[in-house]
């Protein structure tokens, strides 16, 4: 079986089982239209709060999201695979944040003063009116929420689409958002690429978008007609860069984890690993024994480490790149075919001697593989390699020196970078993915301040 997406409707399927959980209608195009005018027509309500008692009404979602924190994370696993705990800490993660954003958000967009002799300007910030909220799969309730909350806050009204693969979860986060505001100020379409495509074309104003990279650029095409504003957090191919004199039991830990990870699915992920050539024979020891314990099975499993992959045509574009890397010439240490049974399980697969030229260096693997490739220890080399992918989203070097450590990094081109550690930034950093992993950002002053246009009002003082 496969996903279904068509726009009569989703067949939301279990990829544990292949089971069929629901069947969903997609909105259409009259649908789409009418969403966004329900919408459109709540937004000067909503603008006319004021920043502050919007942040008010929206703090009532954190006690929303922590009450249902149990059926969501049992939603998520049963719908896109992720292991129960991890749902539930990547529910509680976002909880927490939503009261700390809100703070930010305030911050963010409070009016500024500028004085200069005989004028006063204040800078206000202004909603740009309805947003778009078109979210993945992978973090089903933590993409949702990163835009939802900003865009809603600064005094936009949303129509939100999530994922087809997690429709009960987004309509479970939609009904929580919906408990704390007015009619219409969020409103919930269901439907797959064609509704989310409609849903652009549609009169908003805004599109903030999580998913791949194609999406995106399609997204961009059909915003440009009307420049609406975009936020488009996208794709990477993250490198991983292992120096000989690194501590390699971290720098194999972070490889592992962070190749395996929600089953390879997060943008993030580390896709390509290049380890210095005089330590890439312990370092494939070290990496294999860790693999070797992520054992994949039902997240509602207790011993299982990594879940299904999301849908069958995920896992056949998996199967497809490692035959290939296999066929070109990589080596298969362990792992690299489907186990039998329902479920679209695909097991921890590591992959050594992986060239340059190979396919599975340069597209986004989205799975469970921990690719490795060798470099000749050169700093300029590891750059180049690093830097070697249109994607620019994160970076991640391990050294034991210092100073190549932050040389390195900085000339490494992605938004965010880790030295000796798995990238990630403290809060209130905002989300970038440079280059083409993504367009504007999420997270942050900078961030938040994207769903806002900065207004100046001047006048003789
Ligand atoms: P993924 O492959 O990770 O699911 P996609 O970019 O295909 O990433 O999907 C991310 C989101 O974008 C989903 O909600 C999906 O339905 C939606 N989507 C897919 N195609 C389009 C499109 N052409 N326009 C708008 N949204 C789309």
């Amino acid at each position: 079986m496969t996903t279904t997406r068509s726009m009569t409707s989703i067949q939301n399927l279990n990829p544990s089982t292949g089971e069929l959980i629901a069947e969903i209608p997609c909105a259409g195009p009259d649908e789409v239209r009418a969403a966004v005018a329900r919408a459109r027509a709540a937004q000067p309500a909503w603008e006319a709060l004021g920043l502050e008692e919007r942040c008010r009404v929206l703090a009532g979602v954190a006690d929303g999201l922590a009450e249902r924190a149990d059926e969501l994370a049992d939603l998520a696993t049963r719908e896109m695979g992720k292991l129960r705990g991890d749902a539930k800490s990547e529910i509680q993660g976002f909880t927490k944040m939503v009261t700390a954003e809100l703070e930010e958000v305030q911050e963010a967009l409070a009016p500024q003063t500028f004085k200069t002799k005989g004028n006063e300007t204040q800078l206000v910030r202004m909603p740009h009116g309805v947003v778009a909220a078109i979210t993945p799969w992978n973090f089903p309730v933590g993409m949702p929420l990163q835009i939802l909350g900003p865009a809603l806050a600064a005094g936009n009204t949303v129509v939100f689409k999530p994922s087809e693969h997690v429709p009960l979860t987004g309509q479970a986060i939609a009904e929580i958002i919906q408990a704390c505001v007015p009619e219409d100020v969020l409103v919930l379409v269901h439907g797959a690429g064609e509704t989310g495509a409609e849903l652009v074309a549609a009169d908003i104003d805004m599109v903030g978008f999580v998913g791949s990279r194609d999406t995106g650029k399609r997204i961009m095409e059909s915003a440009s007609k009307e420049l609406k504003r975009l936020v488009l957090e996208l794709g990477g191919k993250d490198p991983l860069v292992v120096f000989a004199d690194a501590d390699l039991d971290a720098a194999a830990d972070c490889a592992v984890r962070h190749s395996l990870r929600n089953t390879g699915q997060v943008c993030c992920a580390v896709e390509r690993v290049y380890i210095e050539e005089s330590a890439a024979a312990p370092f494939e020891e070290k990496v294999s024994a860790l693999a070797a314990k992520w054992k994949h099975g039902d997240g509602f499993e207790e011993d299982s480490k990594m879940g299904p992959l999301v849908s069958e045509e995920q896992r056949a574009k998996v199967v497809a790149q490692v035959d290939s890397a296999v066929e070109e010439g990589a080596r298969l240490v362990m792992g690299g075919s489907c186990p039998d049974g329902p479920g679209w399980y695909y097991p921890a697969t590591v992959l050594a001697d992986v060239a340059e030229e190979q396919r599975i260096s340069h597209d986004e693997t989205f799975g469970p593989v921990v690719s490795l490739s060798t470099f000749d220890g050169s700093e300029e080399e590891a750059v180049r390699l690093a830097n070697d992918t249109p994607y620019g989203l994160g970076a991640n070097v391990f050294t034991g020196d210092t100073d190549r450590g932050a040389r390195v990094a900085a000339r490494m081109q992605a938004g965010q970078v880790g030295i000796n550690q798995y990238l990630g930034g403290a809060p209130g950093t905002p989300w970038v993915g440079a280059r083409q992993s993504g367009f504007g950002f999420l997270g942050g002053i900078e961030g938040h301040r994207q769903f806002t246009w900065p207004k100046s009002i001047s006048k003789p003082v």
